[in-house]
C-alpha cells in the first residue's frame, strides 16, 4: 500500500532523495563512511556546503548582499536569535496572524520593545490593512504560512523598516523576492529537509549590532564569518537539505512547484467546498496553500475518519490541537497522487456517514 503522509513536520521528503541517500548512507562518494561521520572541515563536506548554499542562492534569487546561515534550533530557536541580532535598543513590531506569529512575538517581548499588531478580523480571515509608519522600528516581523491555523497572507505587509518573515512552511513553496526582506529565516523541516537545521537568509547590512549576550551559536555575524561553522553544525540535516535543493531544481525551481502546489491546493479546496460533509471556515484570499485544515460537520466521527484514513495509507491527518478537526500538510514533496487518495477516500467516506 502506497502510504501518503500530511503531516505538518517533520513532513515527508521528496522519494528521489530518501532513495539517494539511503543508496549512499553508508559510503558516502566513495570514502567508506558515513557523510554523518566525516569532519565538517573536510573538503568533501565543504564541497557539499558550498553546494547545498549555492543551490538555495539560484532557486530563490538570492542576491550577493544577504548571507545565508545554516544555523542549529529549528525556527524557535530564531525567534530568540531574531531579536538578540536586530533589536538593540530599538523596538520591534510583530504582525500577529496565529499561533506560530504570536509566540515569536512573545519569545522577542524577552529582549526588548515588542509591539503587535493583530491581523485577525477573525481566525480565518487576515487583513493586512494600513500599517502606517514603520520607520520606528528596528524590523517589522511577520509570517505568510501559519502552519497550524492553515492561513496565509500572499500580499508582503508595506513597511518602512526591514521586513522579517518566519517562511518555514512556505520556503521554496512557494517564490519571493528576497530583495524585499531584510530577513528571512525557517526551519527546515517541512519544506527544506529534516529537522535540526534553520536557514537564515539575512541582508548583511543588518549584521553586527547584536546583543553583547546573544549566545554565539544565535550571533548572526559570527556565523556569516564562519561559514556557519563556528561550532559543529548539523551536518546530516545540511547533506539532507542540500539534497532537497537539487530535488527542487529538476522539478524546475519555484515557479514550478509553486505552480503544482496551487494545483493540489485548489483540488482540495475545491473538494471540501463541494462538499456538505466537509467545511474549510478560511476566507479564500487567505488559504494557506501548504496546509489545509477543514472539518467535518459531525465532529463525532472524527477519531473514525483518523482511523480509517490512517487505515487506507493516509497519515497525519489530525489537525492541530489548539485548531482540532483535519489537517492536510501539502508541502513541495506531496505528489498530486496523494491528494487525488486523500479526496477519493473522503468521498468514500462521505457516502458511507451521510
Ligand atoms: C514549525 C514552525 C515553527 C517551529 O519550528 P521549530 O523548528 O520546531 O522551532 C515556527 N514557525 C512556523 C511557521 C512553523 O511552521
Amino acid at each position: 500500500m502506497t502510504v501518503y503522509n500530511f503531516c505538518a513536520g517533520p513532513a515527508m521528503l521528496p522519494a528521489d532523495v530518501m532513495t539517494k541517500a539511503r543508496n549512499e548512507f553508508l559510503n558516502f562518494q566513495d570514502l567508506g563512511v558515513s557523510v554523518m561521520e566525516i569532519s565538517h572541515r573536510s573538503s568533501p563536506y565543504i564541497a557539499l556546503a558550498e553546494e547545498a548554499e549555492q543551490n538555495l542562492r539560484d532557486l530563490m534569487g538570492i542576491p550577493d548582499d544577504y548571507a545565508v546561515l545554516f544555523m542549529h534550533g529549528g525556527a524557535r530557536g530564531q525567534f530568540s536569535a531574531v531579536p538578540l541580532n536586530l533589536l538593540g535598543e530599538g523596538k520591534a513590531l510583530y504582525l500577529n496572524s496565529g499561533q506560530w506569529s504570536d509566540a515569536a512575538g512573545v519569545e522577542a517581548a524577552k529582549y526588548g520593545t515588542v509591539e503587535t499588531r493583530d491581523l485577525r478580523r477573525s481566525a480565518g480571515d487576515l487583513d493586512l490593512g494600513d500599517l502606517g509608519d514603520t520607520r520606528g522600528y528596528r524590523y517589522v516581523h511577520y509570517c505568510p504560512n501559519e502552519t497550524v491555523n492553515g492561513t496565509a497572507l500572499f500580499d508582503l505587509p508595506q513597511v518602512d523598516s526591514p521586513l522579517v518573515a518566519d517562511m518555514s512552511s512556505c520556503i521554496l513553496g512557494r517564490e519571493v523576492e528576497v530583495s524585499k526582506f531584510g530577513l528571512i529565516y525557517a526551519g527546515a523541516q517541512k519544506n527544506a529537509g529534516p529537522a535540526g537545521l534553520a536557514l537564515v537568509i539575512v541582508r548583511r547590512d543588518l549584521l553586527g549590532q547584536a546583543d553583547p549576550k546573544t549566545p554565539a551559536i544565535l550571533d548572526y555575524a559570527l556565523a556569516d564569518k564562519t561559514d556557519s561553522m563556528y561550532n559543529t553544525p548539523p551536518t546530516y540535516p545540511w547533506y539532507l537539505a542540500g539534497e532537497v535543493f537539487k530535488w527542487v531544481k529538476t522539478q524546475g525551481g519555484v515557479a514550478a512547484v509553486a505552480e503544482n502546489n496551487r494545483a493540489k491546493a485548489d483540488r482540495l479546496y475545491q473538494f471540501i467546498d463541494d462538499s456538505p460533509f466537509y467545511r474549510n471556515e478560511v476566507a479564500a484570499h487567505c488559504r494557506s496553500e501548504m496546509n489545509v485544515t477543514f472539518q467535518l460537520q459531525d465532529t463525532a466521527l472524527d477519531a473514525r475518519f483518523l482511523r480509517e484514513a490512517e487505515a487506507a495509507g493516509l497519515m497525519a491527518l489530525e489537525g492541530h490541537r489548539m485548531v482540532g478537526g483535519m489537517r492536510a500538510s501539502l508541502y513541495n514533496a506531496m505528489p498530486m497522487a496523494g491528494v487525488e487518495a486523500l479526496i477519493a477516500f473522503m468521498s468514500r467516506f462521505e457516502q458511507e456517514h451521510v
